[in-house]
């Protein structure tokens, strides 16, 4: 009898040199073997007869080789041509290849199964199959042909040269001896509930369907079988994520109050009118803080929707309570612009307010360190050096990371380790999909302001080829003259030897000349810290026209007398940067316009992002047409920070089934007394090869 964990040698069929070559691609145990899931289904059930083919039908065929040999073309290199024949007709297959086919595995008398669409081939007006899929059905050992026809047949991606065959036989092999008594880590009620199919017959039948399955639900990967196995993986990590959140609660943290004058503070510093996403993010906030323990809050919210404020509002909170803030930002120039906004806005409040710059000199640090253990600063601002100098705080009681995406979790932690178990706001304007940000941030409690400020149009993007580019400088040279200003950015900051692209340096040069008469600045990452200071604030109150940049301004900056973002080489960037740099524009009353520009030869997947930005501003539609373009490992900055390979489910079109999932697995914890079997079962059945 097999258990799921035993190790896959014990199959029958897989002896040392298979099972060293399963776990070369991460199949150990039984149960890794049978998650191996099917990536289609035939139906050989019905093989057509070759004598009642019909052009355009998608046909199982059984045959025998009658003929086969190899054409040797000028324009298509070689073709495969064989005659199959079952004794009703015969039927031409051509395979244009690369020379993987032998005409040996197709000798007279071999027994085999097509499966493919019927063409008619013009040239011998004949039917043909063209680059069908095929198996040899008296292939190599394993001689169970009822595994292979007269039935749906499951069709697997090879492993490491383990044919699709030889695995449907393994499979096979193991679920014969699989104990009857599997263990099913999805509670009863839960199964009942959804009318999920029980574990061993779902992998039974995810493998080997009844006629009775529905063989279209199936090969779209939505047969119950399938959905049980993609809810339980996604079930068992919202299970992690619940017992995180509810353990969290157990901590005791740093308790708020929120008095009447803590509330009067709040609106005293607030410039303008909070939307109501604004209000109803802050008041999820404020709730969090009174509780008894920590909170742990992400705040999403689309490029330039005003997630700063929401942050100053809970810093106000934190210092009226007598505690120290932290502030952290990923780049140099977001966390001077934070420092002066911070300064400007709690003014009224007189708050002690300090930015720890990387560039500063050792006296003054140590007399700043001095002043933030003694907890004389109030409001702490820096980049990662917040970290990196061994700030030690008096009373830390809030921590606010802001675009969390360029952070790594680690870093995170760190941050919040400098108090004792602050109250954490991370703010990130990354679009993720949904389904990515449940899997990354599943940790933390979500507040979303879903609405923008009043009185902002549309940012209007456009596609423009090089060539064009006068026309491009005519128009902003227009805005110019309304008293607009612009970004000009580039991929790079000096041109080099290695990669053919403009550079930030060259392009500088050029727009100083083309615009003769404004004030151009340039600015990237290798300036000094206090020449980036000097030139952003310049830019930021009107004294630069057009700032020339590398993506050092990707996120953050906030100016919103600048109307006009002009990005070269727009084919160089993912499509999560060119929406956070579109971000910079638009972020006042004036119409913006967004201007992409690009060599006239684009490959498809530049070209699809140019297109999805042209068409949508709104960043959570991005975020998924990059999820689709690149896949979940992919996104921005995603690939180190956890993100589960998961080996059924799909974040690209299993996201309802997350949702459900996310669900019954917070009712399930909030429950206590199963919590402890939860803990046990989980320990034992984590499939997931990491989980952040
Ligand atoms: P992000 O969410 O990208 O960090 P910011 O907080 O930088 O956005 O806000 C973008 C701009 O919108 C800023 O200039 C900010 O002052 C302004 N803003 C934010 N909220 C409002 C509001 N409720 N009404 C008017 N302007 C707002
Ligand atoms: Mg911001």
């Amino acid at each position: 009898m097999l258990r799921l964990d035993f190790e896959v040698q014990y199959v029958k069929g897989v002896g040392p040199r298979r099972s060293s070559l399963l776990r070369s691609r991460g199949i150990r145990t039984v149960q890794d073997l049978l998650l191996h899931i099917p990536k289609s289904y035939q139906d050989r059930a019905n093989f057509v007869p070759l004598s009642s083919l019909r052009i355009g039908q998608d046909a199982a065929v059984h045959a025998r080789v009658y003929r086969s040999r190899l054409i040797q073309t000028r324009t298509r290199g070689r073709i495969l041509d064989v005659i199959v024949t079952d004794s009703s007709s015969f039927v031409h297959v051509k395979w244009f290849h690369g020379g993987y086919l032998q005409t040996r595995d197709f000798n007279a008398g071999r027994e085999v199964v097509l499966f493919g669409r019927v063409d008619f081939d013009r040239v011998e007006s004949k039917f043909v199959f063209f680059n069908p899929e095929f198996e040899l059905l008296d292939e190599g050992e394993e001689s169970s042909p009822s595994l292979d026809i007269g039935r749906y047949v499951p069709v697997y991606e090879e492993i490491a040269g383990i044919t699709s065959r030889q695995l449907r036989h393994i499979i096979a092999a193991a679920l014969a001896d699989l104990a009857k008594d599997v263990d099913d880590p999805l509670p009863d009620e839960i199964r009942r509930t959804h009318g999920f199919p029980d574990l061993s017959t779902s992998f039974h039948r995810v493998h080997f369907p009844d006629q009775s399955d529905d063989l279209a639900k199936l090969n779209q990967r939505q047969s119950p079988y399938h959905r049980r196995l993609i809810f339980e993986e996604f079930f068992l990590l919202e299970l992690i994520f619940a017992l995180r959140r509810v353990q969290n609660r157990t901590v005791r943290g740093v308790q708020f109050q929120t008095s009447e004058l803590a509330r009067r503070q709040v609106k005293m510093i607030l410039p303008f009118h909070p939307t109501s996403a604004q209000k109803r993010a802050l008041k999820e906030i404020v709730d969090d803080l009174k509780m008894s323990y920590p909170m742990i809050r992400l705040l999403q919210g689309d490029v330039g929707s005003g997630k700063t404020i929401v942050a100053f509002e809970a810093i106000v909170i934190a210092v009226s309570n007598g505690y120290q803030a932290a502030l952290m930002a990923p780049t140099e120039i977001l966390a001077e612009q934070h420092y002066l906004n911070a300064k400007r806005i709690l003014s009224v409040l007189d708050y002690r307010i300090a930015v720890i710059r990387r560039s500063i000199k050792k006296t003054d640090k140590q007399e700043l360190l001095g002043k933030i253990a003694s907890g004389e600063i109030q409001v702490v601002i820096g980049t990662h050096a917040l970290i990196e100098e061994n700030a030690v705080f008096k009373r830390l009681g809030l921590v606010i990371i802001d675009e969390q995406h360029r952070f790594g979790v680690v870093q995170r932690l760190q941050l919040m380790a400098k108090g004792e178990s602050p109250n954490t706001l991370v703010m990130t304007a990354t679009p993720i999909p949904r389904t990515l940000a449940m899997t990354l941030y599943g940790d933390l409690d979500l507040s979303v302001i879903d609405q923008m400020p009043p009185g902002r149009s549309p940012i209007k993007t456009v596609h423009v080829v090089d060539r064009d580019a006068d026309r491009v400088y005519r128009t902003i040279a227009g805005e110019l003259e309304r008293g607009r200003q612009a970004y000009v950015v580039y991929p790079v900051i000096e041109e080099s030897e290695k990669v053919d692209l403009k550079s930030a340096t060259e392009g500088f040069k050029k727009l100083s000349e083309i615009f003769k008469g404004r004030r151009v600045a340039l600015l990237h990452g290798r300036l000094k810290s206090d020449e980036k200071e000097r030139t952003m604030s310049a830019f930021a109150s009107g004294q630069i026209d057009v700032l020339v940049s590398t993506t050092v301004i990707e996120v953050g900056v906030d100016v919103p007398n600048a109307t006009e973002m002009l990005i070269e080489h727009a084919e160089r960037f993912g499509l999560a940067q060119l929406h956070q740099l579109r971000g910079r524009v638009g972020r006042g009353t004036h119409q913006s316009l967004c201007i992409l520009m690009t060599p006239s030869r684009l490959n498809d997947v530049a070209r699809q992002r140019i297109q999805a930005m042209v068409s949508t501003t709104d960043g959570f539609r991005l975020a998924e047409v990059d999820l689709q373009l690149r896949g979940p490992g992919e996104m921005a900055g995603t690939r180190q920070s956890g993100i589960p390979e998961f080996r059924v489910a799909n974040l690209m079109t299993d996201g309802e089934l997350l949702s459900l999932a996310q669900k019954e697995a917070q009712r399930w914890v909030d429950r206590s007394e199963e919590r402890e079997r939860l803990i046990e079962a989980l320990s034992a059945r984590t499939r997931f090869v990491a989980v952040g």
